[in-house]
């Protein structure tokens, strides 16, 4: 048993503009302990006589300031809890502060650097290599994702779900067993192998919690999410296995209600938030203070699955993060005071053995096998699992002579063998089957004969019913078939008639879609979705584990090219990219020169064999003794071949590393497409909404939104002078160009199909507001180069396709 406090760390992120002097010191004494000091400066709105202290001063394990790296935080904070998981003991990271603090920033890591990359992925990378060093033990390990948002869990991993709201996840709900001994039911393990199947499994966890993220219910702040990897180990031979869980939880934002200042749902949400964080501050308090009894942990769902984390079986560490910019002091205080609390809590980690029930079998097996040698010694007789035919035989003359026997007090004397016995019965059981079998169809019979007459009729006139019935259905079926075919007839024509007309296929494939993406003349993807080729098998398995659509129109995918090209995330996507170009060549590197020297040591092989054989011969020609000195010669090709597989070893490490590496940034940039397009969703559903309550009567203009991503893009509805052309009453809308080339064909996905297609709204040109903004930086005159730029493209394309 390893009796330990929860372990405190402190993380200071890093400001955007330089820390004014002063806010705060970190120092460390001759003892090593750490204490961060944060001054208060004095408000002058508080009058010049005031009591209010100025300096706080809070001890930690380590403090990390606002330079530290992710490794480090890993090595100092992760490592252990990683080790004394693989020890077989439980283990607890968890990161708690405020918004923007940068918790998930440690604890998962940032979306855009491999550098970047939090305690998870790092975690994971550790556990993975001492697995594969430690060949003393056979381990198993499982991954499994919570999140718990307004007191419900939900399971990130659900294999069946089509995530698009929160709410549409499987609910995690809590069961505890006898021995108090919490379970979630609906949580779903997965067997990881590789550090690439669980990093897999992260990156799908986040893509699902991303795209199940909706305005109104901003899951990421105030959510608590658990990762967790379920280790577990046994030696060759041994039934006794040890489970270790090692939970990385990213908690709720910690900021008070008063602080957001929002109102209605938004504020009950908050409030909520807190009520949870609440009861962990309660928790906390109580295991801290001496002679508790009573530990509230029942009180919310996240404290539940915590419990052992807080005050029982369990090695836990909490990061503080800390953003000591001025406005945040406040926060940074009371998570300090926090952290306070939480090291006075003391946890007792033991080993958590059990023994294999598959295990325990084998051995009783065992057992049964040397017992019954015993009993064949001791008996003298050899005891076989069955009968023998002779003992069969012997046995049923016995049973009829037994029956045969009018004798009420005779006996069936067996001996003392259970599996006599037991065939006597089996025997007997037998016969009383068969004389019912027997009583049963004598029965049956006699009353078949007695009542077949009048059935005959009545099943004739059930069977004619019967024929009627049929006779009706396919005459339907016949009906509805021609009519099908009809519809098809005019669908091929109307096709026919529309090729002339320029409109692109509704459904044309989207990048992750088939690799065969038919080329319209205007279509503009095609160097985007040979850019983004390399991810696409990946990309397609999360879009198809994640739900996501993976097809659009082509005016849709148009438009998603531009939002692309002008969202803030496409200058890390690109960056990415070209790392990722980088690597791969250098991974194309690397493979030679494995591959070059894998064939030199092949040769070098060859050369010693040879060197060797030509020894010996020259040995037997000679016929002289070998030589007991080594060889020079052979001595260098040895030396030579050592070098070549030190060569090799290192080359094949770096390798190694660098497929981590490929991997990771792969996931990120999947995650950030995934994220693109789910912004964009929301932002073309947006606009089409409002084009549609905003249409025909009021102007289309200040109808439409800029980009959602960008912060207060204006919108230039006085520039655009072009009005409305109304087609056919409202309903759904249509922007063209001059050449009446339509690029936004239908409004909102869900809507595509319930919508009758005749009743369009058709407009002369796209209005310039609904034409996306980069910034608040951009000049009128940009914004016109850009239409202008854009519509030249649009005529090209139109020239292209007529
Ligand atoms: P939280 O999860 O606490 O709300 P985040 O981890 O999302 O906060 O951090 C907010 C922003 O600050 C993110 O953009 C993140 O990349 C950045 N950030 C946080 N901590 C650091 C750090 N130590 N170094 C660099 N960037 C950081
Ligand atoms: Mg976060």
């Amino acid at each position: 048993m390893v009796k330990q406090t929860i372990q405190i760390f402190a993380r200071v992120k890093p400001t955007v503009r330089k820390q004014q002097q002063g806010i705060y010191s970190i120092d460390e004494d001759e003892k090593l302990t750490h204490s961060l000091e944060i001054v208060l400066p004095r408000d002058l709105a508080d009058g010049f006589v005031n009591n209010k202290r100025e300096s706080y001063k809070f001890k930690f394990q380590r403090i990390f300031d606002q330079e530290a790296k992710q490794e480090i935080i890993f090595e100092i904070i992760a490592k252990p809890v990683a080790e004394s998981t693989l020890a077989g003991y439980n283990g607890t990271i968890f990161a708690y502060g405020q918004t923007g603090s940068g918790k998930t920033f440690t604890i998962t890591g940032g979306a855009e650097r491999y550098s970047d990359r939090g305690i998870i992925p790092r975690t994971l990378s550790y556990i993975f290599e001492q697995l594969q060093k430690d060949s003393s033990k056979i381990y198993t390990t499982h991954i499994s994702y919570l999140e718990i948002y307004n007191e419900c869990g939900y399971d990130l991993l659900d294999p069946r779900h089509e995530a698009s709201k929160l709410e549409d996840l499987p609910k995690v709900t809590i069961l505890e067993d006898p021995d108090q001994n919490i379970h979630l039911k609906n949580l779903s393990l997965h067997q990881a192998t590789t550090e690439e199947e669980a990093l897999n499994l992260l990156f799908l966890g986040d893509t699902n919690r991303m795209i199940a993220e909706t305005p109104m219910n901003q899951a990421s702040t105030r959510s608590h999410c658990i990762f967790t990897v379920h280790l577990s180990s046994k030696e060759p031979g041994s039934a006794t296995v040890r489970h270790a869980k090692l939970h990385l939880v990213d908690l709720a934002g910690s900021e008070r209600v008063s602080k957001t200042g929002v109102g209605g749902l938004l504020l009950t949400e908050a409030k909520y938030i807190n009520l949870s964080l609440h009861y962990l501050e309660q928790v906390i308090i109580a295991l801290s203070e001496k002679h508790r009894t009573h530990i509230p942990y029942r009180n919310s769902m996240m404290t539940s699955v915590l419990r052992d984390s807080l005050g029982g079986n369990c090695m836990t560490t909490m990061i503080a993060t800390l953003s000591l910019e001025k406005r945040n002091i406040d926060e940074s205080i009371s998570t300090c005071r926090f952290a306070q609390r939480v090291a006075l809590i003391k946890n007792e980690a033991i080993l958590n053995e059990e023994i294999d029930p598959r295990l325990m079998i084998v051995r009783l097996q065992k057992e049964i096998e040397d017992l019954k040698a015993e009993l064949a010694m001791a008996t003298g007789e050899q005891r076989t699992e069955a009968l023998t035919e002779a003992e069969l035989l012997q046995l049923e003359k016995l049973i009829a002579s037994y029956l045969e026997d009018q004798d009420p007090e005779s006996r069936l004397e067996v001996g003392a063998d259970m599996r006599k016995i037991h065939h006597c019965f089996h025997h007997f059981k037998k016969l009383l089957n068969d004389k019912k079998t027997l009583e049963n169809t004598v029965s049956s019979e006699s009353t078949r004969q007695a009542c077949q007459e009048p059935l005959r009729d009545e099943e004739y006139t059930k069977l004619l019913g019967l024929l009627k019935q049929r006779d009706n259905e396919i005459n339907i079926l016949v009906n509805m078939l021609k009519k099908e075919k009809k519809k098809t007839q005019d669908a091929l024509q109307n096709s026919s008639l529309e090729k002339s007309d320029t409109r692109p296929p509704q459904n044309s494939p989207f990048i992750a879609g088939s690799p065969a993406v038919p080329r319209t003349p205007f279509s503009s993807a095609p160097s985007h979705t040979q850019d983004l080729s390399i991810c696409r098998h990946r990309s397609s398995l999360l879009h198809k584990k994640t739900g996501m659509r993976e097809e659009m129109s082509l005016g849709r995918q148009e438009a998603f090219e531009i939002f692309k090209r002008d969202h803030a995330d496409s200058v890390t996507i690109e960056d990415n990219k070209q790392v990722l170009k980088q690597r791969f060549s250098e991974a194309k590197a690397l493979g030679e020169s494995i591959n070059e020297a894998r064939s030199k040591i092949g040769q070098l092989k060859d050369a010693i064999n040879q060197r060797h054989l030509q020894q010996v011969a020259l040995g037997i020609s000679e016929n002289t003794v070998p030589a007991s000195t080594p060889d020079p010669q052979e001595e260098k090709l040895r030396a030579q071949l050592e070098e070549e597989k030190g060569r090799y070893k290192t080359a094949f490490m770096h390798l190694k590393a660098l497929k981590v590496e490929i991997e990771h940034l792969q996931l990120l940039m999947d995650k950030a497409k995934v994220k693109l397009q789910k912004e964009f969703e929301a932002w073309w559903a947006e606009e089409a909404t409002s084009l549609q309550v905003n249409s025909p009567a009021t102007n289309l203009q200040d109808a439409v939104k800029p980009f959602p991503q960008q912060d207060q893009a204006q919108l230039l509805s006085k520039k655009s002078s072009r009005d409305l052309e109304v087609e056919n009453g409202a309903g759904r809308l249509e922007v063209c160009d001059r050449n009446a080339r339509r690029i936004l064909p239908s409004p909102c996905p869900n809507q595509q199909s319930q919508e009758p297609s005749g009743s369009r709204v058709l407009v002369q040109d796209r209005p310039l507001s609904s034409i996306p903004l980069t910034g608040d930086s951009q000049t009128d005159s940009d914004i016109l180069a850009f239409i202008k730029a854009r519509q030249s493209i649009l005529q090209k394309k139109c020239l292209g396709s007529n």
